[in-house]
């Protein structure tokens, strides 16, 4: 059954997945509830595929392959640039959806929506980047050329939390390089996360094929994973979620010696030097540590003051996270929404449990009602607390004094994370100079921890993973192939 959206006209509402094109449900018509975060009400129902589904996507995608990776430049462009301005339509309607699934308040799904526009808009001038070089060759008369070829299959696994615009960025770069997708998004984000990617494409016309998507509930995503990763035809992964499955799947992928784009966990960490302007550090600190109550990779986890300004900060910086308050995310008036399951609510208490056994002071928060878990502030969080260089994804801060800039590098860089990190100071120059100093993907002299748009090269170092967005992508989602013509009969030896 074919149509321009994956919804079934049922209550509650009732999503099919996208195969070949086609809007179906999973083999057996299996399904599972879709919970939405802040008040248990069932969002949606979501077909739960089995692997033959995934299987069925894999052979799709492939067969789409050899058309779409020989589409023009021009009629690529199109698309693209057809599904931003469809999105661009559906932006109200998408924001509310966000909230209902996930969990994210208004400022968070607005920033998602934009994003995702951007990069769509920005993608669509892939298909006219050079498309490789010339390269000089030693033996005269041969003439000698490097070409970027997409690759074939690729498949997309997708993370909760940016659910929007980490879904669009799961797809977005491999198609606009030639490749076709299978998209597995987040159990938490079966719709935001991926569902909704295959609404937008398929509307803009998107050849059947090209981008496939197939949907699991909890606990369920292993025969799915095993067909991705065995399966011959799939020949590359794009993968953001957590550095544990990431690992994992790393393992998966070199087995059959396939690449594997990984954007992980983070741990990031804001200095703020004595000659800091301080109002400014603290509206900065409490954006980057509480956005989205925490659930952004590039959340700050740890904020370094320099000794003459850490009481004042600290004050400050506390006030401001008592008053904040989490509620509705539906409710225009929150600026943070609910943590998005009971899992996350128990990983959060503990680890704020374990650093308060240790030794830690709860200065603000502390407490959920609900699943809204208050802005909390830690310190004198000794280094046995796994806070104290893990990451916990939620709105908890540790704040700490230090003395030298050695001091705070030291800590900045004790992580074995290294995704994004901040430096505030009136000294742009030893911003610069500390900032180059921490082992981080992305630096923000005066600015938050988080931050990104579509064409910067997005992405980490040590275990944050290795990928890179942006224009970058494409040399992920590309392969390199020499071709040489000789122009003149060469001599051989033989
Ligand atoms: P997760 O690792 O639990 O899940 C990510 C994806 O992997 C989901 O689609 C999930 O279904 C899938 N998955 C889980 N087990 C799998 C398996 N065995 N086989 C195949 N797929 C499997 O992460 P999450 O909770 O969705 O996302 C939060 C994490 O992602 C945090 O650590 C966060 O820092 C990180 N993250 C990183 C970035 C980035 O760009 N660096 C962006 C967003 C989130």
């Amino acid at each position: 059954m074919n149509s321009r959206s994956a919804a079934a006209d049922s209550q509650p509402r009732r999503f099919r997945q996208l195969i070949a094109g086609e809007w179906v449900e999973a083999e057996g018509g299996r399904s599972f509830e879709d919970m939405n975060p802040f008040d248990d009400r069932v969002f949606a129902l979501v077909p739960s595929a089995s692997g033959a589904d995934a299987q069925r996507a894999i052979d799709a995608a492939h067969q789409a392959f050899p058309a779409w990776a020989a589409m023009g430049a021009r009629a690529r462009q199109a698309l693209f640039l057809k599904a931003a301005d469809i999105l661009e339509r559906r932006a109200d309607e998408v924001v509310r959806l966000m909230a209902e699934e996930t969990g994210s308040a208004a400022p968070f799904s607005r920033f998602q929506v934009q994003w995702a526009i951007g990069l769509l808009r920005q993608a669509a001038g892939y298909p006219y980047l050079p498309g490789g070089e010339i390269v000089q060759s030693d033996t005269p008369g041969v003439f000698a050329m490097a070409l970027r070829k997409p690759l074939g299959v690729i498949g997309g696994i997708s993370p909760w939390n940016g659910s929007l615009a980490l879904g669009f960025r799961t797809v977005v770069a491999p198609l606009a390089c030639g490749n076709t997708v299978v998209l597995k998004p987040s159990e938490e984000a079966p719709f935001c996360a991926g569902l909704l990617m295959g609404e937008v494409m398929t509307e803009a016309g998107f050849p059947p094929g090209v981008l496939n998507v197939v949907t699991h509930g909890p606990g369920d995503v292993g025969p799915i994973a095993d067909r991705l990763f065995e399966s011959p035809k799939v020949r590359a992964y794009n993968f953001t979620g957590s550095s544990a499955t990431g690992s994992m799947l790393a393992a998966r992928a070199g087995k059959h010696l396939k690449r594997i784009a990984l954007e992980l966990g983070g741990y990031n960490p804001m200095i703020v030097l004595k000659d800091a302007d301080l109002d400014y550090s603290v509206d900065t600190a409490i954006f980057a540590a509480f956005f989205h109550q925490g659930q952004i990779c590039m959340n700050t986890r740890k904020i370094l003051v320099e000794r003459p300004l850490f009481e004042e900060f600290l004050g400050r910086f506390v006030k401001r996270a008592r008053a904040i308050e989490a509620g509705d995310p539906s409710d225009p008036a929150n600026k943070i929404g609910p943590l998005i399951n009971d899992r996350a609510v128990t990983a959060v208490s503990r680890a704020i449990e374990q650093a308060v056994q240790a030794g830690a002071r709860v200065l603000a928060g502390g407490q959920c009602e609900g699943r809204c878990f208050q802005p909390t502030v830690l310190v004198d969080v000794p280094p046995q607390a796994p806070i104290h260089c893990e990451e916990v994804f939620g709105p908890v801060v540790i704040v700490e004094p230090f003395d030298t800039e050695e001091e705070a590098l030291e800590r900045a860089n004790g992580t074995a994370f290294g995704l994004s990190a901040s430096v505030m100071t009136a000294d742009v120059w030893k911003g610069i100079a500390l900032g180059g100093r921490i082992q981080s993907g992305m630096v923000n002299v005066n600015g938050p921890t988080m931050g990104g748009e579509p064409q910067i090269p997005f992405g980490g170092v040590k275990d944050s993973g290795w990928a890179r967005f942006g224009r970058w992508a494409i040399e992920m989602f590309t392969d390199l192939n020499l071709v040489t013509v000789s122009q003149d009969k060469r001599r051989y030896p033989l």
